[in-house]
């Protein structure tokens, strides 16, 4: 965990403005954000954020949209935000030359634009690299797409961790401007479930809004 926080901070610090990690450092307000799906498990996340009348965020692989459309449209008739992830989970810290890594990074962002295209008419204006990737040619080429290149303050849900711990974790990183991420896949389903759950319910007693990114407070 210290090399995540570590890695956020100096990544964050390059050129901030270009780059966001967080929302409103000191209004009561943190962000969900749910990333690589849609998946098979989208739709009992949805349940779970709507039992508690909480928007989050989606950063969605195109390649997932693809097999699970008709969880892409309900995370968008719930009201959620959708963001793109690119559509391979393409791993940028791989050495490739620039012209050819921007071309690929094009085409997978395009990709998934149109891969939500073909289910919705919305074309998302946030993205999130795979891996938190955060180089600058990167973020410009996003930004020159219309794109706000969205990082986040705390995950962990990936992690061989004891369920409890994991929540505690996350309890413990409640406070303003906070963005976590968590994962929209089948693999540890009744973790993200509970997980989401327990985050949600600390949060409102707490009196913490959650907010999509485009609705949070910024200054
Ligand atoms: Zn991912």
């Amino acid at each position: 965990m210290k090399f995540l926080i570590i890695f956020i901070c100096f990544a964050t610090s390059s050129y901030s403005g270009d780059f966001f990690f967080h929302i409103s450092t000191t209004t009561n307000q943190i962000a969900l954000t749910f990333d690589d799906g849609p998946s098979a498990v989208t739709p009992e996340l949805c349940d779970v954020l709507k039992k508690y009348g909480v928007k989050a965020t989606f950063f969605v692989l195109g390649n997932n949209v693809k097999k699970y459309p008709s969880n892409l449209k309900r995370i968008y008739d719930d009201g959620h935000l959708i963001g793109n992830h690119t559509y391979s989970h393409i791993d940028l810290f791989k050495e490739r030359k620039l012209p050819e890594h921007e071309k690929i990074l094009l085409d997978e962002i395009t990709k998934t634009e149109n891969e939500i295209k073909n289910i919705l008419d919305f074309t998302p204006t946030y993205i999130r690299f795979p891996y938190g990737y955060d180089k600058k040619w990167a973020v410009e080429l996003a930004q020159k797409k219309g794109y706000k290149v969205f990082n986040w303050t705390f995950g962990y849900d990936w992690n061989k961790i004891d369920d409890e711990k994991l929540i505690k974790l996350y309890i413990d990183n409640i406070r303003p401007g906070a963005v976590f991420l968590m994962h929209d896949t089948p693999k540890h389903k009744k973790r993200i479930l509970r997980l989401t759950e327990e985050i949600i319910k600390e949060a409102k007693n707490r009196n913490f809004n959650m907010v999509r990114l485009d609705e949070a407070v910024y200054k």
